[in-house]
């Protein structure tokens, strides 16, 4: 697939839904992906991109950004909290604040720092033992923590389980955002962002059906 295909997949997800357009945000994840093939989806004018880890964001944003203007970068990936410096530093959101001890650094240095990036929640919601996030029966009273330390709290984010339904675990995750007053919801990969949108997403993180396949080296 392409850009172009995924944009005309969008539209017509959203139409379907009865949704605006407007209102749902393509997240490129680039993760992995050589450089050529990230220039050449900035070059078609996407600015909206998506890594899950930063060292590898450090190694590949702050150079695109001498050559682009406007890039939107947003950590998707586990965030260490002995990173959160510097994924404050590179990236404008962050979608995968889980835990209390990473809230209270990441509050600590906004303070320090003077600025925030937008902070998305990520549940675990079908509640895999590998998996990161908070559990969904954890998720009011963290949110509420979050937001009683003046954090950015935009809304939520999750990864369904590889063999089950995603629409259900979207359908959760909009659930525990609406009864919570938040507005994102950052859910639908390459395989899923259809029923995402369908069940409200606003962030739609979309990598290989992009990109390509990803190439990992050994
Ligand atoms: C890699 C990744 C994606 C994109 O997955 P695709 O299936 O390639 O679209 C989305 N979200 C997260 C958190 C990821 O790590």
């Amino acid at each position: 697939m392409s850009l172009e295909t995924i944009r005309a997949a969008l539209n017509k997800a959203c139409e379907k839904a009865g949704r605006n357009r407007d209102d749902v945000i393509l997240v490129a994840v680039s993760k992995v992906q050589p450089n050529a093939r990230v220039a050449a989806i900035l070059d078609q004018g996407h600015r909206v991109f998506g890594e899950n880890k930063v060292q590898e964001a450090a190694e590949k944003w702050p150079a695109f950004r001498e050559s682009y203007d406007g890039i939107d970068l947003h950590l998707i990936g586990p965030l260490q909290t002995n990173k959160a410096r510097q994924a404050m530093e590179l990236a404008q959101s962050i979608h995968t604040l889980d835990r209390p001890k990473l809230a209270t650094t990441i509050a600590r240095l906004a303070q320090e720092m003077g600025q925030c990036p937008a902070l998305y929640i990520q549940v675990n919601t079908g509640m895999e033992p590998q998996k990161a996030g908070c559990l969904p029966a954890d998720a009011d009273a963290f949110i509420k923590a979050c937001q009683d330390m003046d954090l950015p709290v935009r809304g939520l984010m999750c990864i369904p389980p590889a063999d089950e339904e995603p629409s259900l675990h979207f359908a959760l995750l909009a659930k525990i955002a609406a009864r919570n007053g938040l507005a994102g919801l950052s859910m639908g990969m390459s395989s899923d962002f259809e029923s995402a949108i369908a069940l409200g997403a606003t962030h739609v993180r979309v990598g290989s059906a992009i990109f390509g396949n990803r190439v990992y080296e050994q």
